[in-house]
């Protein structure tokens, strides 16, 4: 089974291989087949669809298995991307692969790595988020987990949540890590824009159309932290030895005075600390 990415605005970033691939297969699996169609029929491929998307996976990789086993070709595509990346695909590869057939990656376009590499960042480590839960409660934790990881962090987001998004963002992260907002990537539209995390609610506001199309939000490792004091480490281990993480560190900055989320990063790496 080809795994095929396929464009994510411009029709023009498709590659050579996967469109050999689409034009030679028997039947292409795909999340939308009015979507996958516009693709084919924009490329004057005739090859049948079969929809293969979050609700029916299990089911529609059981017969592409079969399919494969009957020695039909194959090829998954998403809506748009790289399938299995916030996309439908990785039950469907599992199965292809645990039933003795090969999957093959054809690479090519993903937001994330498009946002990436326009960026400019200089960490040279990055975390593929994705979506974060779409529920306030899910959302604020999902970022309190995130705020120590010593890497760029990288977020897909829908336009009716990049508001409220971004605002987490700068409650929960140092104001000063950058924040590069790359919308409508591709598109006639395309944005990228980068400012200080504190700066952009401001941005987002100033124009509706700051707030249009499809985002990736990209935050920059936070700031090296400053060492922390001896008797401020002594007061969060101890409270860590009997209290879960968040906990700890909200008592640790009650008695000490430091800030939560500098000692909710160290309470992290302390708990991950092998013993
Ligand atoms: N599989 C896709 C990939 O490889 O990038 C991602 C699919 S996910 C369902 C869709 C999300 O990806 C959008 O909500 C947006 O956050 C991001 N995205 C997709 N296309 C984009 C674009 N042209 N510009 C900016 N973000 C985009």
């Amino acid at each position: 089974m080809y795994v095929v990415a396929t464009p994510i605005g411009n029709l023009g970033d498709i590659s050579l291989r996967a469109l050999e691939t689409l034009r030679g297969v028997d039947l292409v699996a795909c999340e939308d087949t009015r979507h996958a169609r516009q693709l084919l029929d924009h490329h004057g491929i005739k090859v049948p669809t079969l929809a293969l998307h979050q609700h029916n996976e299990n089911q529609a990789a059981e017969k592409l298995v079969r399919l494969l086993g009957e020695g039909r070709r194959v090829a998954l595509v998403s809506d748009a991307g790289t399938p299995g990346v916030s996309d439908p695909g990785a039950r469907a590869v599992a199965a292809v692969r645990a039933a003795g057939f090969r999957v093959i990656p054809l690479p090519g376009p993903s937001a994330a790595i498009a946002a990436l590499s326009a960026a400019g960042l200089a960490d040279p480590r990055f975390l593929f988020v994705g979506f974060l839960p779409a529920r306030v409660g899910a959302r604020r934790t999902a970022i309190q987990e995130l705020a120590g990881v010593d890497a760029a962090l990288v977020f897909y987001e829908a336009p009716h949540r990049v508001v409220e998004t971004v605002a987490e963002l700068v409650a929960l992260l140092e104001p000063q890590r950058t924040l590069v907002i790359a919308r409508e990537l591709t598109k006639l539209f395309e944005q990228i824009v980068s400012m200080p995390l504190a700066q952009a609610p401001a941005w987002l506001a100033a124009d509706a159309n700051h707030q249009r199309g499809e985002f990736v939000l990209v935050v920059s490792a936070p700031p090296p932290r400053e060492g922390m004091d001896a008797e401020t480490e002594r007061v969060l281990a101890v409270l860590l030895a009997e209290l879960p993480v968040k906990q700890a560190a909200k008592l640790a900055a009650e008695i000490t005075g430091q800030p939560k989320n500098a000692l909710y990063a160290r309470a992290l790496e302390l708990k991950a600390r092998p013993l």
